[in-house]
């Protein structure tokens, strides 16, 4: 096993009705920025709920961050911040307003350009000077929620880049898995998908001792395909929300990635087709999944068929079993309303291979994977062959 470092400090409140813990959380005295998205939680009663937990508290509203939250949207929030002397940020929404909270909370303090926290990827050590967040969970997917990792879209350039670093964690987390009633189908399905990518890119790399590593992701996994169809046509199933919602946050707050290789250039190519198509997140990593493993298939083909034994019961040799699994993978997929073809989303994929290799080229990325071995002529295989 590699050495490796667990920090983790966000206190994680789970269950029903717990958003009534907020004054309890939030620091006493704060003046605090609500931030959110579209506007669900006016809908779905959630802004109530936060509002009359919080009734006493000096609150500023701020709405609109979008999906793939634009750092021109989030600078808007960080002027009001500063004009109001804000102290602390509650995020609520899914994955895109709480990436969004993170970045605002990196940019109030940052000297300096703010957009160089994404151009120059600057990481934010334990100790760095942030505005304290905390957040409500309204949608699992991401892990963001018990992560301090953030992926921030740059509208004027169409970029989307990430950035992170153990001061960005959450102070909280309120995951009430009755929020998810009101989610729609295809963000059901998207948060499915996106937890089990999550949990393949720290696990389809090579063997390696990391024994408990790998029997906790596989065990999500088999949690994410036991609930996943069934929570999207009964997300009103305590016992399938509860089971999805912490399979999402276990997928990704570090603990399967401690001491054992990682990948990620699934969702490094999928950032890119959600930049150049607004493709869901989800969906671009159901497109380039599959692809990878097939042409990474030479250097991923002992864990693929690790994971096909022990995930989908398969027999034959493992040359076999490697392959079926691709295919499981891809069906368990389209259960899960996904496509897995580019040329399915868009009708003009064709540029999209050249689109991503000049950026990662632009970018320095010239081996990303476990192996460093996925160069800029497997990225275009990679996306060639999602088309
Ligand atoms: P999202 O973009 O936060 O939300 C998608 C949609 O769902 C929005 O329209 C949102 O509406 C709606 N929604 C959220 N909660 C709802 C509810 N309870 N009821 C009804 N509608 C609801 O989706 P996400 O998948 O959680 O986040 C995706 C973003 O996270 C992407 O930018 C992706 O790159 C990023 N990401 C981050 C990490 C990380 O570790 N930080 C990991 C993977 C992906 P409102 O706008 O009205 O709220
Ligand atoms: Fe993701």
């Amino acid at each position: 096993m590699l050495n490796f470092e667990l920090y983790n400090p966000t206190k994680i409140i789970f269950g029903k009705e717990q958003i009534e813990k907020l004054p309890t959380l939030v620091p006493a005295n704060a003046k605090i920025m609500l931030a959110y998205g579209g506007g669900s939680i006016f809908k779905n009663g959630i802004h109530d709920q936060v509002l009359q937990s919080l009734a006493g508290f000096d609150i500023v509203e701020f709405g609109g961050i979008e999906a793939n939250p634009h750092f021109e949207t989030l600078m808007k929030a960080v002027a009001v911040i500063k004009a109001e002397k804000i102290d602390f940020i509650l995020a609520v929404g899914g994955g895109s307003v709480i990436d969004g909270v993170k970045f605002i909370s990196a940019a109030v303090p940052f000297e300096g350009n703010p957009i160089d926290i994404l151009k120059k990827r600057i990481l934010f050590k334990e100790g760095a000077t942030v505005l304290p967040f905390g957040t409500v969970l309204t949608l699992p997917a991401t892990g963001s929620e018990m992560n301090s990792g953030a992926v921030i879209t740059i509208e004027a350039t169409h970029e989307k880049l990430d950035f992170g670093g153990s001061a960005m964690f959450p102070k909280f987390s309120i995951c009430d898995p009755t929020v998810i009633d009101s989610l729609p189908k295809r963000q059901l399905q998207n948060g499915v998908i996106d937890a089990y990518t999550h949990v393949l890119e720290q696990y389809l790399t090579y063997p390696h001792d990391g024994y408990l590593q790998d029997r906790i992701a596989e065990s999500i996994l088999q949690t994410l395909i036991q609930v996943g169809p069934a929570v999207v046509e009964n997300p009103t199933d305590y016992a399938l929300a509860s089971n999805f919602m912490w399979s999402c946050t276990m997928a990704l707050n570090g603990l399967i990635q401690k001491g054992v290789p990682s990948d990620w250039a699934t969702h490094m190519i999928g950032h890119e087709l959600t930049a150049l198509y607004g493709i869901d997140h989800a969906r671009t990593l159901a497109i380039i999944g599959p692809s990878l493993y097939t042409v990474m298939f030479e250097t991923k083909k002992g864990k693929l068929a690790q994971y096909g034994k022990r995930i989908f019961n398969l027999t034959g040799t493992d040359e076999e079993i490697a392959h079926a699994a691709i295919a499981q993978t891809v069906t368990f997929f389209h259960t899960m309303g996904m496509k897995t073809k580019l040329s399915e989303c868009t009708d003009d994929y064709q540029k999209a291979a050249d689109f991503i290799v000049n950026r990662f080229e632009e970018r320095g990325w010239k081996a990303l994977g476990e192996r460093q071995n996925i160069t800029p002529d497997k990225v275009r295989e990679i996306v060639e062959r999602s088309y």
